[in-house]
């Protein structure tokens, strides 16, 4: 048995070999980096127009309309003092340009156009570079796209990245009593759910399910299916049947498959039979069952992993230290997950704290981690990852 900072030090202090590929823009959101991107020309490209306006030569509140100059343009214009050119928003400004105006402050007589206000020298001009200078340093290596990302670096004409590939992962379930949704349950058994509530964890922080399989408490069939399912995954995350009961056969047979070991149980409460191993290159987690366990592990030590094989600078879900809105005590003897709602920067612990009790989890957005045998005051600041 280890604490949660061992387990979270043995699994943060894994080699791990990131593997790149070439995407293109589309498909990059989420994906991290794996070469810094400068930039290959200034940002913008040319003086051009911050407003649909006039843009102005010289300092004055009268000028001559000399011509008109419309976005994507290329303007001829060399403005002479006291010209004018009708202008637009992204329009290249003409050369000599002092000032744009804004339509709004202008009255237009014949040819004439009159000012309310003298210009600023500059206004309204978004000049050449403003944003970025040719070979500036846009995005380091490990930068994770966001959309405005990918906004800038189609901005910068760049159509395809170098990124870190993400991890293959496989989801193993393991039960007797399960049953896929939609189907007629007998007697003894239950709906198959742990699957459905990883996949979409993993869909929610940017990893897609390569491969999902449900086995019965078989030994034979387990190790078989581990087997399979570790040649086409990097990492492979089972439900169930890792605690001790006579039909938990996981452990057993990722051992006869040569899975090492790295940890097995963690002193914390839910998911006290948390499993991670490994075979050459590929990672397993061995998730507890009860559908609280399996999430709370998943939140708490898979996605800071998953996060590290696809070469992303997160480490995980976002902590803060928040009060709580009411006394609370641990009474159990190891820390504890606390499923809880964050709310107008208050955190409530939820009823319905069973390991296998989901509802609470669902309603909530927050874990809550306290110590073992510890008492927190209304007030107190206590540390909550963020799951939603
Ligand atoms: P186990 O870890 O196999 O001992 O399972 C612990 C509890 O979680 C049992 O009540 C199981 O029925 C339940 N359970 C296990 N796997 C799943 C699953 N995939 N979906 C929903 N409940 C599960
Ligand atoms: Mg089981």
């Amino acid at each position: 048995m280890v604490s949660i900072e061992e387990a979270l030090k043995i699994i943060s202090n894994q080699p791990v070999n990131l593997k790149t590929e070439t995407r293109e823009l589309s498909k990059c959101p989420g994906f991290s980096l794996s070469e810094e991107i400068r930039a290959p020309f200034d940002m913008p490209a040319f003086d051009n127009s911050a407003m649909d306006g006039y843009a102005l030569c010289g300092i004055s509140k009268e000028y001559n309309i000399v011509g008109e100059v419309a976005a994507g343009d290329k303007s001829d214009y060399k403005l002479k003092e006291g010209e004018a050119v009708r202008i637009f928003t992204g329009a290249s400004v003409p050369e000599n340009s002092t000032a744009v105006i804004m339509q709004e402050k202008t009255k237009v007589e014949v040819s004439k156009l009159i000012l309310e206000q003298v210009p600023n020298e500059g206004q309204c001009i978004r000049r050449r570079g403003g944003e970025l200078k040719k070979d500036q340093l846009v995005f380091e290596k490990a930068y994770t796209i966001t959309p405005a990302g990918i906004g800038l670096i189609g901005s910068l004409g760049i159509e395809k990245v170098e990124v870190f590939k993400k991890p293959k992962i496989n989801l193993i379930t393991t039960g007797n009593e399960l049953i896929e949704p939609g189907k007629e349950k007998a007697a003894g058994q239950i709906y198959e759910s742990n699957s459905y509530a990883l996949a979409s964890a993993c869909e929610q922080y940017g990893f897609s399910i390569n491969g999902k399989e449900q086995i019965k408490d078989d030994f034979q069939a387990i190790k078989s299916g581990i087997r399979k399912s570790l040649k086409s995954s990097d990492v492979l995350i089972l439900s169930g049947g890792i605690s001790v009961g006579d039909y938990d056969f996981v452990k057993q047979a990722l051992e006869e498959n040569g899975v090492e070991e790295l940890f097995y149980k963690v002193f914390q409460k839910p998911g006290k039979p948390l499993y991670f191993g490994k075979k050459a290159d590929k990672y397993i987690f061995a998730l507890p069952g009860n559908p609280a366990s399996s999430l709370s592990c998943f939140y708490v030590y898979v996605l800071p992993f998953l996060y590290k094989l696809s070469g992303s600078q997160k480490d995980g879900l976002k902590q803060f230290n928040v009060p709580i809105s009411h006394d609370f005590e641990n009474k159990a003897d190891r820390p504890v997950f606390l499923k809880a709602n964050l709310v107008n920067n208050h955190v409530v612990i939820l009823n319905g704290q069973g390991s296998s009790m989901i509802q609470s989890m669902a309603l909530g957005n927050a874990l809550v981690f306290l110590n073992a045998e510890t008492s927190v005051k209304k007030g107190e600041n206590v540390s909550c990852l963020l799951i939603s």
